[in-house]
């Protein structure tokens, strides 16, 4: 469960429970240690079936709302939440089907044609055992199978001279003992007969009762119903027990169950005795350690057999079956079934794995670059491909540009300016939710232009404000920009595009010192893509981007990073330069992210690439500006723009952070310059690319395209799917 967390954050909806309050409210239990959270709704008792249904809905949208959830996961283990859940715009629903729930007693009505409406929505199934598997397998194509593991080492605990627990010393041995839920399932008849066969025994029964009340317990003196207890004390109660029983009823609710007690009960090292449950005969019938026997004569005879049997000569087998299983193998089957519910456009042609008796450099792969392109390719490459990945960042640490990290006052800031996630490609949220939450942001940015704060894009509260206007429709702001516009035939440069849509005043106050500050160079010797980027509005609109996603990474970028590179096949060398390891050919091909000219020695001379020089500070007051970036388009302003981080990130804190930003040419290569000679001189480094086919190029520097982060995730999985259906990195090449 806590690597699910390392994953995502993970919030169990449990059942409702009626309250005595007017209003349904949510109830947080946290598990402690973990970054698990149940939440249980408390409903009006008096409340009808369908105000509680839309109480619910209700409430499972505060909660997603309340914890910045977009596009969850949705995980059922019971069918009657699919009711007020369906509406959720999930990224992937699982239906983890643990009982033919249908069958118990008392089973609502609706169950089954909910269940039928969660197949047939589910993007996986797993079923929690091989009956149950059977039953359901021709009902999806995406059906698996997981039995019961089991926490060895929790339950072995017991093996280990544990003291039993301390309500067991007043009942006298040999104890016979189950644990878990009494209700229809067990066969009281069948535990009254064995108690009065041997009444010189205790039979000993922990968990609550459901559906049944004390009324209904036979009543004999050495047959003992302890209540529920934790999980964790669970060892302690088989460590005082001499076998464990398994008396379940053979009726319809039990045709498909698969015990996860039978497991634990061995591997506390306690012999069990079971009725005919189709998945214990299957799974553990053939052991020496578990008797299967149906009446009450046999039962009994069956605990006497146990009874009898010498520790030394059942456990070596239980154990060799105990250490094929572990939940950590289950948790890596399950998760790579949901990764790839998730990633619905999986690719089916999947790159030849390399057995690695074959392999003849130590990876498949190098990446350099642990930025969005280097590390989605790792991903990739790793978790899809089983490919052994080197990533190295000559940085000391992963993410990029887009690195953000606590700084001394524990205010999540990013180191190499502010970074906004806004993309319009759902395939692109999709893959990048798997390794993170989102936290839900409209970005805004304030142009300071004398002591005025005015919205940037230039929108109609702009036009307002800058000249005291009085602007109330669209029509009239559009009406006095196009009395402002000196339109322009051929629009060849970002001059070009903002004098022609806005005119010169304008394009003076807000575009002129500002481009020549941040490029060095006149908006009329960029390209007409830099100043494109920025619309003008003749609404009120002050969002910077409209794209239809727009959200932070809930633990910020790093967290999403390091989520990514969790891989096994991926072993990341952070402070390593490529130009340091180049020579000890460690893998028979190279995906390099860094600056293209760089890789080749700029044999073609050096590609110019624009660098920032950043300040950052941390103020004594909770709030410094109003929006997250404030731009300084006056060129008498050596920076650009202050960007204050919390309103990004939503952090609560007494003091806040902000960082300037100067930009330089010398430094680290921030941005390609979109220029027509660069282009020229890029295409030349390109071409001599395609004839080193042992090496891809990708990313911004990669490519030298001033690409924003979604469309270099879009860069890099495109990249991936045409590795795929490339032969060149057959088995040894
Ligand atoms: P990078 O993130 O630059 O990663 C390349 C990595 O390669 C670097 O870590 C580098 O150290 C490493 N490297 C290079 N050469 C070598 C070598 N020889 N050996 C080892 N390692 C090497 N995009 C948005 O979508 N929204 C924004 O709000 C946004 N804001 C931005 C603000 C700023 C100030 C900047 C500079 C960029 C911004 N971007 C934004 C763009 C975003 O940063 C990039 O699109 C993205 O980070 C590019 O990812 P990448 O993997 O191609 O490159
Ligand atoms: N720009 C400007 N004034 C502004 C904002 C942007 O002149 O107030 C120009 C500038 O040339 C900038 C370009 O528009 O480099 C693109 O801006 P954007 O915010 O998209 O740049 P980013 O910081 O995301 O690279």
């Amino acid at each position: 469960m806590q690597r699910f967390v390392g994953e995502r954050q993970v919030y169990f909806f449990e059942e409702y429970i009626p309250t005595d309050h007017h209003l349904p409210y949510l109830e947080y239990h946290p598990f402690a240690g973990t970054d698990v959270i149940a939440v249980r709704p408390r409903i009006p008792h008096w409340w009808d079936e369908a105000q509680r249904e839309t109480a619910l809905r209700g409430l499972l949208d505060t909660l997603l709302r309340l914890h910045g959830v977009s596009k969850p996961v949705l995980w059922f283990y019971s069918p009657m939440m699919f009711g007020f859940a369906k509406h959720v715009d999930a990224v992937a629903i699982v239906y983890d089907c643990m009982d033919e729930l249908a069958n118990f007693r008392f089973a609502p009505p609706q169950l089954k044609t909910l269940e039928a409406e969660l197949i047939d929505r589910a993007d996986v199934v797993f079923t929690g055992g091989e009956s149950l598997f059977a039953a359901k397998r021709g009902q999806h194509d995406n059906i698996h199978v997981f039995p019961s593991s089991v926490d060895v080492a929790h339950f072995a605990q017991a093996r280990k001279g544990m003291a039993p627990a301390g309500d067991l010393n007043a009942l006298p041995g040999p104890r016979l003992g189950f644990y878990g839920v009494i209700d229809e399932r067990i066969d009281l008849e069948l535990l009254e007969k064995v108690a009065r066969a041997r009444p010189d025994w205790s039979l000993i029964m922990v968990g609550p009762l459901a559906k049944i009340g004390p009324d209904d317990l036979p009543r004999v003196p050495n047959l003992h119903f302890l209540g529920q207890r934790n999980y964790a004390d669970l060892p302690a109660y088989l460590a005082g027990w001499d076998v464990a029983l398994m008396p379940f009823a053979i009726n319809e609710a039990t045709r498909f169950i698969s015990p996860t007690k039978t497991p634990e009960y061995l591997a506390a090292g306690i012999p069990v005795v079971s009725t005919p449950i189709a998945d214990v005969v299957a799974a553990y019938g053939a052991l020496d350690a578990v008797n299967i026997a149906r009446t009450p004569a046999e039962f009994t005879a069956a605990c006497e057999a146990a009874l009898a049997l010498k520790p030394g000569d059942w456990q070596p087998a239980v154990d060799g079956k105990l250490a094929a299983m572990s939940w950590d193998k289950t948790f890596d089957q399950m998760s790579r079934l949901v990764g790839e519910a998730i990633c619905g456009d999986r690719p089916v042609i999947r790159l030849p794995v390399m057995r690695s008796s074959k392999r003849r450099s130590a990876y498949d792969v190098v990446i350099v670059g642990a930025g969005f392109a280097g590390s989605v390719l790792s991903e990739r490459l790793a978790a899809d491909s089983d490919q052994r990945v080197l990533l190295c960042d000559r940085r000391n640490h992963v993410a990029g540009n887009a690195y953000d990290k606590h700084d001394a006052a524990g205010i999540l800031v990013h180191q190499y300016g502010p970074h906004i996630f806004h993309t319009n490609s759902d395939a692109i949220v999709t893959y990048l939710s798997r390794f993170t939450a989102w936290r839900p942001y409209e970005h805004r940015v304030l142009a300071a232009v004398g002591d005025k704060r005015v919205p940037m894009p230039i929108n109609r509260t702009t036009l307002n404000a800058l000249y005291s206007l009085d602007l109330s429709t669209d029509a009239e702001a559009e009406e006095f920009l196009r009395s402002r516009a000196e339109p322009i035939a051929e629009l060849r440069t970002s001059k070009d595009v903002v004098i022609n849509q806005v005119g010169a005043e304008l394009y003076r106050t807000f575009f002129e010192g500002y481009t020549r500050k941040q490029w060095g160079l006149d908006p009329s010797q960029l390209d007409k893509a830099v100043t494109s980027r920025i619309p003008t509005r003749c609404n009120e609109d002050d969002r910077y981007f409209l794209d239809t996603f727009q959200a932070m990474p809930l633990h910020g970028y790093t967290a999403m990073f390091e989520n990514m590179l969790d891989h096994d096949n991926i072993d990341l060398a952070l402070g390593v330069d490529y130009a340091d390891i180049r020579a000890e050919n460690l893998a028979p091909r190279t995906i390099y992210t860094g600056p293209i000219d760089e890789y080749f020695g700029h044999r073609f001379g050096a590609l110019p690439y624009r660098s920032l020089a950043f300040r950052h500070e941390t103020l004594d007051q909770r709030r410094f500006q109003p929006v997250a970036v404030v731009n300084y388009p006056d060129e008498a302003v050596p920076y650009t723009r202050i960007t204050e981080y919390k309103h990004l990130t939503g952090q609560v804190h007494r003091q806040t952070s902000i960082s300037y930003e100067f930009p330089q040419a010398d430094g680290d290569p921030y941005y390609p310059i979109p220029r027509p000679e660069n282009a020229a001189l890029y295409k030349q480094y390109a071409d001599l690319a395609d004839a080193h086919p042992e090496v891809s190029f990708v990313g911004r520097l990669g490519t030298y395209r001033y690409y924003n982060m979604d469309q270099v995730v879009g860069q890099a999985l495109a990249h991936y799917r045409r590795m795929n259906v490339s032969t060149d990195m057959a088995v040894g090449s």
